[in-house]
């Protein structure tokens, strides 16, 4: 009888395959094994036997056998696969899908090739020039450097280092691991206050507990990340694994500074921006339960962390944990998967935590601290709303006059001010005056945004760009094309008029498009090298700017038009994260809200800082709705290039839905982003009460549902945060 073991693929089929063991050898699960399939050689995962969804069996003599095994990678480790079958399982995507991002640093599975540094031996070399003299002096400490990074501190190019090496001043040596240096966990640290204490104590008093979710609970600047540390320290201390998710890696420079502070190394960061080789030597460190400390974007939940003894969720509110493409899944929530797989204590902090974890809180199912006050009693900003239509600002103008005379006077005390709209570009529409004509995206139904720094129109669902024209397209009529509405460039642009002696720095995805600029300009602004910061909501999220006084939001009403059920959640989490930044230290900060809606509850909760009953009416309303986390939500959208195929196809999915008790199913109707490149959007949504078995009624419809034919694709998105 020969011995065969299933090996499961990065790829999007339903199940693991079975393939022979060579003579000799015994696999075990969580194995990387190369194996055919069809012509192809593929890197594959052995799986263990008779869990998830299994393969019809095969015929023996048409069994293939393992080409080889890869002894020197350390294997998935048993939590790893557990996780991937239940994120599969939840998701209702394909288990290969799941350990493809699980395998997402190809150079882990090669040799690691080792890397080289430079360091300075002297003597000085016989030509001296000025360029020379600086490297001998950046390297005159004695450390190893990575050459790029010492031709960079020196300012000059590479090739200067190369002929110090060359000439015998400086020697070429393997770096060691940029993790190698140990954690320094006695190092001095802040003096929590009382309040605080009490946080840190009961999360580390609790960290034995095994599985335990606390919702760390408290006003931006309070401490939470002072108190989170002393959870990370108590689980290095015993030689565990931490894992800290952030939802915008590329932005926290200031906290990967803040770590190293702390505990005296540098953590592994985990995020797209890492290159692939440095991918491939991280993703084996933490195999090798060498790397102790991760801070990542949520795919870093996926790494194979075999000793893993705590999980922190920042921001644990930020729509940025909920991924759409391939596997759809919310980080956040699959964190706490994680955490119950592995026995292990799950921290969810912010400063606005979402609904969901509210509630969890409020049931009794997550721990709840809450932290009232900032740290030194640093108050909170005052919040104040202009009434729009009480002070418009003037013709062609964005800012009120409130607005204007509040930026004047805290410039005047040379102070920062921060500007925000969440909103790219320079005008989000525009249009031709004499016949009305509006530029509208050829493959998306949605408006083309100008974009006057890159001077194009462009699409921000497809991408799309096209210069702008002298002439109307339409009628042909010349100077008749005028932009409607503001976007943060013309925010800038106004701006500048009226304050033309102010440092201006603008902050946009789109015109900051490096991780290592944007940290260069976060710096900038941290250290006041720039009066008036104008920004999306990039400039929104976890940054720590001492100097700023003043944040003014352009347009508040902006995300509370969305047909979304967590739209006033998501705006009052946004707006009091971007007021928050105001005020962190010594200086009084102050927040000013422009909206035509002042009496919008979201509003009032922001002017009055009443945060606890504005949420006790959402999850009344969510209540009375069974919407989450009250109730469970599915989405199904069905895409193709023509829309009555579409629309066809989407009515007979809706049939096929089979009967519950407890279950609803809505629609099909018409997305409201109707076209997205080119294919007409179909939506259904399923809403289900708690009780319901929604990912088994889901399977069933599936595998009852008719055929995807032609260019026809259905998607699902279980509990979906996207609406369009
Ligand atoms: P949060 O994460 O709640 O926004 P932080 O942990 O970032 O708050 O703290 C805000 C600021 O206050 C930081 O600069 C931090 O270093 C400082 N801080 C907080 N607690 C203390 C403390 N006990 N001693 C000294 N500084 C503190
Ligand atoms: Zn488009």
């Amino acid at each position: 009888m020969p011995v065969t073991v299933p090996v499961l693929l990065p790829l999007a089929l339903p199940a693991p395959y079975d393939y022979l063991v060579p003579e000799g050898t015994a696999p075990e699960p969580g194995r990387f094994v190369v194996v055919p399939l069809g012509p192809v050689p593929r890197l594959g995962v052995v799986w263990p036997r008779g869990e998830g969804p299994a393969a019809p069996p095969v015929d023996s003599a048409k069994l293939r056998p393992i080409i080889e095994v890869l002894d020197n990678v350390p294997p998935l480790p048993r939590v790893s696969l557990d996780f991937a079958a239940w994120v599969a399982n939840y998701t209702l995507s394909s288990p290969g899908m799941v350990l493809r991002m699980m395998m997402s640093a190809s150079a882990a599975f090669a040799p690691l090739a080792p890397r080289y540094g430079v360091r300075s031996i002297g003597p000085p070399p016989a030509r001296m020039t000025p360029a020379r003299a600086r490297v001998i002096e950046a390297a005159s400490n004695g450390l190893t450097f990575v050459k790029s990074s010492l031709a960079e501190i020196a300012g000059v190019s590479v090739s200067v280092i190369d002929g110090l090496v060359d000439a015998g001043t400086l020697v070429t040596e393997p770096l060691p691991e940029p993790w190698a240096e140990p954690f320094d966990l006695k190092r001095e640290r802040a003096t929590l206050n009382p309040e605080q204490t009490v946080a840190a104590r009961e999360l580390v008093d609790h960290a034995s507990d095994g599985f335990t979710v606390t919702l760390l609970d408290g006003v931006t600047g309070s401490g939470k990340t002072e108190i989170y540390f002393e959870a990370i320290a108590a689980t290095l201390a015993k030689g565990k694994q931490a894992l800290v998710l952030m939802p915008e890696i590329a932005l926290t420079s200031q906290f990967l500074a803040r770590c190293e502070e702390r505990f005296g190394a540098r953590p592994a960061e985990w995020h797209s921006a890492v290159s692939g080789p440095m991918r491939g030597r991280i993703w084996r460190g933490i195999a090798e339960n060498k790397v102790k400390l991760v801070v990542g974007a949520r795919s870093a939940l996926f790494l194979p962390l075999p000793d893993l003894g705590l999980i922190v969720v920042d921001e644990e509110h930020d729509a940025g944990y909920k991924q759409e493409d391939r596997v759809s899944y919310q980080a956040r929530d699959m964190a706490v998967l994680r955490g119950s797989l592995g026995q292990i204590p799950v921290v969810l902090s912010s400063a606005t935590p979402s609904i969901e974890s509210l509630v969890n809180a409020a049931q009794g199912r997550y721990r709840h601290i809450r932290l009232a006050q900032r740290y030194h009693n640093a108050s909170l900003p005052e919040i104040a709303a202009i009434d729009m239509r009480i002070s418009p600002p003037e013709r062609g103008s964005w800012l009120s006059p409130v607005l204007v005379e509040a930026v004047e006077q805290t410039l005047a005390r040379g102070e920062q001010v921060l500007l925000f709209l969440n909103r790219r570009g320079y005008a989000p529409v525009t249009l031709c005056r004499k016949c009305g004509f509006r530029f509208e995206c050829p493959n998306c139904s949605a408006w083309l945004v100008e974009h006057r720094f890159r001077r194009r129109l462009e699409c921000h669902h497809c991408g799309t760009f096209a210069p702008l024209p002298e002439t109307c397209p339409n009628c042909g009529a010349e100077h008749s094309l005028v932009p409607c509405g503001p976007g943060v460039e013309r925010i800038d642009e106004e701006i500048a008029a009226r304050f033309p002696d102010a440092r201006r720095v603008l902050l946009s995805s789109d015109l900051t498009p490096s991780v290592s600029d944007l940290r260069q300009t976060l710096r900038e602004i941290e250290e006041r090298e720039a009066d008036i910061i104008i920004g999306t909501q990039l400039v929104a999220k976890g940054h720590h700017f001492p100097g700023l006084a003043l944040v003014g939001v352009i347009d508040a009403d902006l995300g509370l038009a969305h047909a979304d059920p967590r739209a006033a959640e998501r705006t009052f989490q946004l707006l009091n994260q971007v007021t928050g930044r105001a005020g962190r230290e010594a200086i009084k900060g102050r927040g000013l809200i422009q909206t035509y809606m002042p009496e919008h509850p979201v509003i009032r909760a922001l002017v009055s800082g009443d945060r606890d009953a504005f949420l006790a009416r959402e999850i009344e309303a969510r209540k009375g709705a069974i919407m989450p986390p009250f109730g469970r939500l599915a989405a199904l959208l069905v895409t193709s290039s023509v829309r009555e195929t579409a629309e066809a196809y989407a009515r007979e999915v809706a049939r096929s839905a089979p009967q519950a008790a407890k279950i609803e199913v809505l629609g099909p109707a018409e997305a409201p982003l109707s076209v997205i490149r080119g294919r007409y959007r179909f939506r259904l949504l399923v809403k289900a009460t708690r009780e319901a078995d929604l990912q088994a009624y889901l399977r069933l419809w599936l595998s009852q549902a008719p055929k995807t034919r032609g260019d026809l694709r259905l998607t699902v998105d279980v509990d979906p945060y996207s609406f369009l």
